[in-house]
């Protein structure tokens, strides 16, 4: 399975700074990139297309969305749909990250509909899980990533079987006590949480859940993407403050 390398922007950058980082990264590349990874940036909706054009060629680097509304057009004021977004150049969606759900107050259900149109309307999704420092503390890692994972896959339409999903659908584990916080998990509870995840996996669609990428999220930096990346059950990660700078994302990138 290829490694996932994915960073978050989030709010930040424009149009011009966006294609001059994206820029910079598809340019030096070829030198860092270990075999077998996959490139992912979600940029604001507005750099997407000027994203998708510096990446023109690479076949390692893929853009994406953070955020898209599960309809395919309609009057939904302010939102863009995935059509929308596959008509710019993205390849990709994010559902799920925890600014969402914790901003935005988007719940376990919706976050599985979002999940669901975007995989039946030809976009790769990384759906994020994770638990609250609060959940954590009462031993409900368990009982959190069961939930957000069941209201997906509950909500899965008939066809839409595991090996539907393979290639297709990719797992961000990001804590959210460590999203911007420069808390990194440790080693130990990050392969604790990858297990969990990978069994919940199996769990709904057997052996095909092992096919699914799981990556970890949350204060990934230079100096500590070796350690994580090296560890047997995780697959990826995904990148906020540190992969905003071209040199800081192409370290992670080739660790
Ligand atoms: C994120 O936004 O998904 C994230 C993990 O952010 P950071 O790396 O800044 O913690």
């Amino acid at each position: 399975m290829h490694k996932i390398i994915a960073a978050n922007w989030k709010m930040y950058k424009d149009r011009t700074e966006a294609a001059t980082t994206a820029g910079e990264i598809a340019a030096a590349l070829p030198d860092v990139l270990p075999k077998e990874r996959q490139v992912v940036i979600f940029p604001p909706v507005t750099s997407i297309e000027c994203v998708a054009q510096a990446f023109r060629g690479h076949k390692s680097l893929a853009v994406g969305a953070q955020n898209f509304y599960p309809a395919p057009e309609g009057a939904f004021t302010g939102e863009v749909s995935v059509g929308m977004l596959r008509d710019v150049g993205a390849e990709w969606v994010l559902a799920g990250h925890s600014e969402r759900r914790h901003i935005f107050g988007e719940t376990d259900e919706m976050v599985a509909r979002k999940a669901i149109f975007s995989l039946s309307h030809g976009l790769k999704t990384m759906l994020c899980i994770g638990e609250t420092l609060d959940e954590r503390e009462q031993g409900n890692l368990y009982a959190v990533l069961e939930r957000q994972l069941t209201a997906f896959f509950a909500a899965r339409p008939e066809g839409m079987t595991g090996d539907a999903l393979v290639g297709r659908l990719a797992i961000a584990y990001e804590p959210v006590w460590a999203i911007g916080t420069g808390k990194v998990a440790g080693p130990g509870e990050v392969r604790e949480a990858h297990g969990v995840t990978k069994a919940l996996l199996e769990k709904f669609i057997g052996k095909t859940g092992k096919k699914l990428p799981v990556l970890y999220g949350g204060s990934v930096k230079p100096d500590n993407a070796g350690a994580l990346i090296a560890l047997d059950n995780v697959d990826g990660l995904l990148v906020g403050g540190a992969s905003l700078e071209a040199q800081s994302f192409l370290q992670i990138i080739g660790a």
